[in-house]
């Protein structure tokens, strides 16, 4: 049994999805109110039959392992993690050996929040300063706010005190805590690393605020310069660089940056209920949103948001408010942000502030005023839009290219047909251009390749299709449905060719190579999510004594609609060939009329 079979074998959906949610029978099969979606009604049903999961509101399903992913905002790779500790199955590709100094390595992060924590209490003026700044006490311990002593303490206080538990200079090094300076000459090289005396804290005179993984391990810090006065602490002298304002943990083992935000651990449930995430640039920024009762709130910091994150957020909510700085929007990272966040499909939303105010300045004026600017977001396209029009002369040629400019990329960025086509209009109807040539200049924009090629139909969090729902369509949805969850005999009537769409046309292929074989075998992830929906929709509507009935009835009218489209197809070809004159065509084109009319006859009156 591989790791996954195991897990599966010991926990069921039903025992995962409980833990999290309160289930009420339905049949043979329990519902739920949807944990991804806003809803009143149970419209998530699971059934303990087939250990398989599905909502109907948000078109989200699957096994164990795709729950947790969703519900805890994680990659497969830690929804196995937690799974396989919850059901005490241990996972034999992991290196103990590795496993030892991860875990030595967290312990090691632990410590060091601890330490910080402590020594905050030792400094009175630095607690009494982020007291200032708007902090209150539960916010401190709530994000475990910590000072590094100053270097008039000794550059290596944390350094030794660490060494004194047990770690080595080694780790302290991975854990990216300790710096080691660079010997002066080669042969010093060997002695180096064996003595203390060369290393030395990175974090010094800092408060600290530890970053903590989706879990709340800490894995990290950033650490903002602390200074009396409130400005940079520098010691008088010009000519000496200034410390700089933040410094941050380096990439590690633990801290792999493109994958943490700060907060997200905090921010989770809120996300998911408000269906909205709200990024901000500072840590700072972050905590006095949640102290404001915004708890939806993650940061960033200095960089632009990438492609994991993005997909970390997308998982637990539609919406992405941003209240980075929109002035310097046009080449910097936070429009690269956005327009990633446009492509991953979110629902993109700028957060307005008084102009040289961040949320923590806000929020520590009036907790209100930043409640406000963050429900008052406006629509990102529609901001910049705006704003291109009071930069631009909508009347000139020159205006026209302006405005455009601003704004093509982002409409050209939109997953959704229906919103560009409302963009195209309102940009056409303001610059007094036809829609088609909008059409024609937005086709040209070149969209680069996101950054880890994972294209919308890749990424986990890609709603099905909405796929045309023809008569057709749901007639053959019903055949599947019925197919799989009762596991009809094959009848001679059907083909794979009967099906319009590739997904509906492998599912039917899969089950004609043979009847016995189940959704759980499929390969394609995508084709077993479908099936899963069909046959919960089959449950639901056809019950078991009624379904041979049905499934008569259904492949009976999907042959007429079939043989009805054709007639209407000939029919215009027909059309097309009198137009030209081409009468010997016209004659053949009737006679198979004819035929399909007849065939039509005895589908309907047989
Ligand atoms: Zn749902």
């Amino acid at each position: 049994m591989t790791p996954v079979e195991e897990i599966k074998s010991r926990l069921s959906v039903v025992d995962v999805i409980s833990t999290y949610l309160k289930l009420i029978r339905a049949g043979s099969n329990f519902k739920a109110v949807c944990p991804f979606h806003s809803e009143k009604t149970p419209s998530f049903f699971i059934s303990p039959a087939r250990d398989v999961w599905h909502c109907f509101g948000c078109q989200k399903g699957g096994d164990q392992f795709q729950f947790v992913m969703e519900i805890e905002g994680v990659e497969f790779r830690e929804a196995l993690r937690i799974l396989a500790q919850r059901a005490g199955v241990e996972l034999r590709h992991e290196n103990p050996e590795v496993r030892n100094e991860h875990d030595r390595l967290l312990g090691l992060m632990e410590l060091a929040v601890r330490f910080y924590e402590a020594s905050l209490k030792r400094f009175p003026a630095v607690e009494a300063y982020i007291k200032r700044r708007g902090l209150v006490s539960e916010t401190i311990e709530k994000f475990r706010i910590g000072y590094a002593p100053p270097e008039s303490a000794g550059w290596r206080v944390f350094t030794e005190h660490v060494l004194k538990k047990g770690y080595t200079l080694t780790e302290l090094e991975k854990s990216g805590l300790a710096i080691r300076k660079q010997p002066e000459s080669s042969t010093e090289t060997t002695h180096y690393s064996l003595l203390t005396t060369h290393y030395y804290d990175r974090f010094r005179n800092r408060v600290m605020f530890p970053v903590a993984d989706h879990t709340g391990r800490v894995v990290g810090f950033g650490g903002r310069i602390f200074s009396a006065e409130g400005g940079p602490a520098s010691g008088g002298d010009a000519s000496i660089q200034a410390p700089a304002k933040y410094i941050n943990s380096p990439q590690t083992a633990l801290y792999d940056k493109s994958r943490i935000l700060y907060g997200f651990e905090k921010a989770k449930v809120a996300m998911r209920k408000e269906n909205t995430c709200i990024v901000v640039e500072g840590y700072m920024d972050a905590v006095m949103a949640h102290q404001a009762g915004t708890e939806n709130v993650v940061a960033v910091s200095g960089t632009a948001l990438t492609h994991p994150q993005l997909t970390m957020l997308r998982r637990l909510c539609d919406r992405l408010a941003t209240s980075f700085d929109m002035d310097e929007a046009g080449e910097s990272a936070t429009r690269r942000s956005i327009d990633l966040a446009l492509e991953i499909g979110f629902d993109v939303k700028a957060i307005t502030l008084p102009s040289g105010k961040d949320p923590a300045d806000l929020v520590c004026e009036d907790p209100v005023k930043w409640r406000e600017a963050a429900a008052g977001a406006t629509d990102v396209i529609s901001y910049f839009f705006d704003k291109a029009h009071k930069r631009f002369d909508a009347r000139t040629l020159e205006g026209k290219r302006g405005i455009t400019q601003s704004v093509f990329p982002l409409i050209a960025r939109l997953s959704r047909q229906v919103e560009k086509a409302h963009w195209v209009g309102r940009v056409a109807s303001r610059l007094g251009i036809r829609e088609e040539a909008v059409w024609d200049d937005l086709k040209k924009q070149q969209l680069p390749v996101s950054q880890s090629g994972a294209g919308r139909q890749n990424s986990p969090m890609a709603r099905p299709q909405e796929e045309q729902r023809t008569r057709a369509h749901v007639l053959e949805e019903r055949i599947l449905g019925l197919l799989y969850a009762y596991r009809l005999p094959l009848s001679a009537e059907l083909s794979e060719n009967l099906f319009t769409s590739d997904a509906h046309r492998l599912l039917y292929a899969a089950y004609a190579s043979d009847t016995k074989s189940f959704i759980a075998s499929l390969a394609d992830e995508r084709l077993r999510l479908i099936a899963n929906r069909l046959v919960f929709e089959v449950e639901m509507v056809v019950p078991p004594d009624g379904a041979r009935a049905e499934y008569v009835s259904c492949i009976g009218e999907l042959e007429r609609e079939h043989v009805k489209h054709d007639l209407e197809r000939i029919t215009e070809d027909i059309r097309k060939a009198e137009e030209v004159g081409n009468e010997q065509l016209v004659s053949m084109l009737a006679d198979e009329f004819r035929n399909l009319s007849q065939k039509l006859n005895k589908v309907l009156y047989p």
